[in-house]
């Protein structure tokens, strides 16, 4: 079976292939690798030149959320110095420029606020099918943005949401989402 990130390229490198041979008949056509955009009409220069780009992160002053992740729990963080709670967790606050966080751990339960369904997914989430994101109000007085795994009809706003962390299929890695509880 080949991984997630093996079927992203895949499919990453088919759509470019495309793409690419378009932009080849182009450049032998008129010389140069100049399209018009098809609603605008104007002039675009495609480099032939690839850039790849893989981000990376720094999780270092977040370590704690990240082994919480790892024994299926979520952290936020709470600023000692003036209360402000923190969701994704942050190491500095940006409110009184402290860094003296406290760590806590999230509780299981919050209540919908709103959802959305991504009919139209970037690139690297095109292989998954439609889903929903939803923004769920905890009781400790943040928000999480997270994956909602139900069937957006059966969906309304104040519905009680059990907070689940895990390797969603698709990805294989840790993270969270909710279902309804
Ligand atoms: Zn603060």
């Amino acid at each position: 079976m080949s991984t997630i990130i093996q079927k992203l390229r895949e499919y990453l490198d088919k759509a470019e292939a495309e793409q690419l041979s378009q932009l080849d008949r182009l450049v032998a056509s008129t010389g140069l690798p100049v399209v018009r955009d098809q609603k605008t009409g104007a002039l675009i220069w495609v480099d032939v030149r690839e850039l790849r780009l893989r981000f990376q992160l720094s999780v270092n002053r977040i370590s704690k959320f990240i082994e919480g992740l790892s024994q299926e729990r979520l952290y936020y963080t709470v600023c000692k110095r003036c209360g402000s709670v923190y969701f994704p967790p942050q190491a500095d606050c940006p409110k009184c420029k402290a860094s003296d966080m406290e760590w806590r751990e999230a509780s299981r339960e919050g209540e919908l606020i709103t959802w959305t369904v991504i009919n139209v997914k970037p690139a690297s989430f095109a292989h998954n099918r439609d889903y929903v994101v939803g923004i769920v109000r905890m009781p400790e007085g943040f928000n999480v943005t997270a994956w909602v795994d139900a069937d957006p009809r059966t969906l309304k706003p104040g519905m009680k949401m059990r907070l689940v962390v895990g390797k969603r299929a698709g990805e294989g890695y840790l993270t969270y989402w909710f279902r309804p509880a």
